[in-house]
C-alpha cells in the first residue's frame, strides 16, 4: 500500500546555519545541500505538499551583522533578507537537479530570479504539488525567517510547521552544556512564550499560537527524519 502521510501540506523552516559546512566553515556546503534536499524529495515523492522558508544566519544575520559593520540595524536586516535568496537559489537548484518540481518566491521582488510572493499562486503550486521555497524573509525589517515560517503557514493553511534545529527538540536547559537535560515531547505554545525558549522567538510562538498551527521542532541530523514527522512518528517536541 502507499505510504500514507498524516500531514498534507507541510512548511519546513530551515536554518540558513543547515547548509554550512561543519568543517571548513564554508557557508554553502554542496554535499550537505544535497543532503537536505535529498530529505525533502522523500516527502514529495509521497505527496506531500512542501513549503520550505530558508534562514541566512550562515551569509549574514542582521542584528549581530549590524553592529559588527557598522550599518544601521533595518539595512542590516535587508542584507539578510538578501542572504535568503541567495540560499534559496542554492536550494531551488539543487532540488531540481534531483528531479523535484519547484518555485522560488521572494517577499522581495526580484523579478529576474524568482517569483514575487503572491499567496494564491504559492498554494496553487503546493496543491499541484511543486515545493515552494519562500526566500525573502517576510520582507521586513525587525522580523525572523522564524516568523515569516509562522506567517507563510498560517496564510497557506499548513497543518504543521517544522522546525529543524541542531538538537532533537525542546529541553528543559542546553542538552550541549548539561548532560542531565531532559526532552519534552510535548510544550504549550504558552509555556514556550513565559518561558523564552530560545528554538524560536516570540513573535513567531505567538503567530502559531493565535492561529493554533502545531509547531513540531527536531534535528535534521539523523536520516528520514522529515519523512518519520509527516508520517505521524512522534519525535522532536510537538508545541501546541
Ligand atoms: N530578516 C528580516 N526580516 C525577515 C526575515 C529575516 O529582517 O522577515 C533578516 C534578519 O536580519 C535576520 C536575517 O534576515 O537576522 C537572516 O534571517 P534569520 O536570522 O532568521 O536566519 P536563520 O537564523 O534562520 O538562518
Amino acid at each position: 500500500a502507499e505510504p500514507k502521510p498524516k500531514y498534507k501540506r507541510i512548511i519546513l523552516k530551515l536554518s540558513g546555519e543547515v547548509l554550512r559546512n561543519a568543517q571548513d566553515g564554508e557557508p554553502i556546503d554542496p554535499a550537505t545541500l544535497k543532503a537536505i534536499c535529498e530529505e525533502v524529495k522523500k516527502v514529495y515523492d509521497i505527496g506531500v505538499q512542501v513549503g520550505l522558508v530558508i534562514g541566512g544566519g550562515n551569509i549574514f544575520r542582521g542584528l549581530s551583522g549590524a553592529e559588527m559593520k557598522g550599518v544601521d540595524r533595518t539595512t542590516g536586516d535587508y542584507m539578510g533578507m538578501l542572504a535568503t535568496v541567495i540560499n534559496g537559489l542554492a536550494l531551488m537548484d539543487c532540488l531540481e537537479k534531483l528531479g523535484v518540481t519547484v518555485r522560488l518566491q521572494s517577499a522581495i521582488p526580484m523579478a529576474k530570479l524568482a517569483e514575487p510572493f503572491i499567496l494564491r499562486r504559492a498554494t496553487r503550486h503546493l496543491e499541484r504539488g511543486r515545493v515552494v521555497i519562500f526566500a525573502g524573509g517576510t520582507g521586513n525589517p525587525y522580523f525572523s525567517t522564524d516568523t515569516a515560517a509562522a506567517l507563510r503557514a498560517s496564510e497557506t493553511g499548513a497543518n504543521m510547521l517544522m522546525k529543524a534545529t541542531k538538537v532533537d527538540g525542546i529541553y528543559n536547559k542546553d542538552p550541549e552544556q548539561h548532560t542531565d537535560a531532559v526532552k519534552y515531547d510535548h510544550v504549550p505554545y504558552i509555556d514556550a512564550l513565559r518561558d523564552r525558549l530560545k528554538i524560536m522567538d516570540s513573535t513567531a510562538f505567538s503567530l502559531c499560537m493565535e492561529n493554533k498551527l502545531p509547531i513540531l521542532v527536531f534535528s535534521m541530523k539523523e536520516p528520514g527524519s522529515i519523512y518519520r514527522a509527516v508520517m505521524g512518528e512522534e519525535i522532536g517536541t510537538l508545541v501546541d
